[in-house]
């Protein structure tokens, strides 16, 4: 059980990548709060698998893109858990179009979530962590692939997932001192209901791009996280972790 002792914030984590991160966190030995922005019904279904595993689990409703839904959201999980020492970054959105004809509500609702809802988490979880001179903390950011390379139809989701890099570096150096510790994940095409939604035709040619030839699941998303959080990793900080077969090497 080498997470015994880690109490986990997990933003997104009802769905998708968020859901396998709560489960592995929590089948390594950690306690999980498990955030959703909607989907009640899913995020109770995380909750149930992990008590199901003899750990303390808790669904919290909660927009990251609202300052103060973000601030509750660490408030509530750490009375929940008796504490929080681990928070993941993972909520996110996509609102694809060429920029063109991006509207600018669909440029607005993808940075505040993506790249402010980041900052709105992150920022009040480490002033918990400061105030109780905590140290040893871990940070995980997902970030994505077009943060690192940009993709057409998607400035305004490279843009955000880019800035979350900018984000993490810069408070990687601030915090460092107290071992509280931030990295990213930047996952390439995974199998989620993000990218069932894209066009498939767009996806079997993208996938002809991946060296490894498939989409990556987000278990093996998961993993890379949990390996973050982990023992393993008590001396990376300010990294960005790619999780894409290849695509961008
Ligand atoms: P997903 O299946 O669409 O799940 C998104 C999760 O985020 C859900 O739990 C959703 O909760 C939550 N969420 C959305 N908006 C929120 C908000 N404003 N406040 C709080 N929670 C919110 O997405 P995914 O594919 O697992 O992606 C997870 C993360 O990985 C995202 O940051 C995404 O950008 C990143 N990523 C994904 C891929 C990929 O190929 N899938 C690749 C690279 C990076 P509700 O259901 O309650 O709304």
């Amino acid at each position: 059980m080498e997470l015994a002792g880690t109490k986990a914030l997990v933003t997104g984590g009802s769905r998708g990548i968020g859901r396998a991160v709560a489960l592995e966190l929590a089948r390594r030995g950690a306690d999980v709060a498990i955030n959703y922005n909607s989907n009640s019904g899913a995020a109770d279904e995380v909750v149930a698998e992990i008590v199901a595993m003899g750990r303390t689990a808790i669904a919290i409703q909660g927009n990251v893109a609202d300052y103060a839904s973000a601030g509750n959201l660490v408030t509530v999980a750490k009375e929940a858990l008796g504490g929080l020492n681990c928070l993941v970054n993972n909520a996110g959105i996509t609102r694809d179009r060429l920029l063109m004809a991006m509207k600018e509500e669909d440029w607005q609702a993808v940075i505040q979530t993506n790249l402010s809802g980041v900052y709105n988490v992150t920022q009040q979880a480490i002033r918990h962590l400061l105030r109780n001179r905590d140290t040893g903390a871990r940070v995980v950011n997902i970030t994505s692939v077009s943060g690192i390379v940009g993709v057409p139809g998607q400035a305004n989701y490279s843009a955000s997932k880019a800035g979350i890099i900018g984000f993490t570096k810069a408070v990687a150096k601030e915090v460092a001192k107290r071992q509280i510790l931030i990295n990213c994940v930047a996952p390439g095409f995974i199998a989620t209901d993000m990218t069932a939604a894209l066009n498939q035709t767009m996806m079997a040619e993208a996938t002809k791009m991946i060296p490894c030839q498939r989409l990556g699941t987000s278990e093996e998303v998961a993993a890379a996280v949990a390996f973050l959080v982990g023992p393993g990793a008590s001396y990376i900080t300010g990294q960005v972790l790619v999780v894409d077969g290849g695509l961008t090497m």
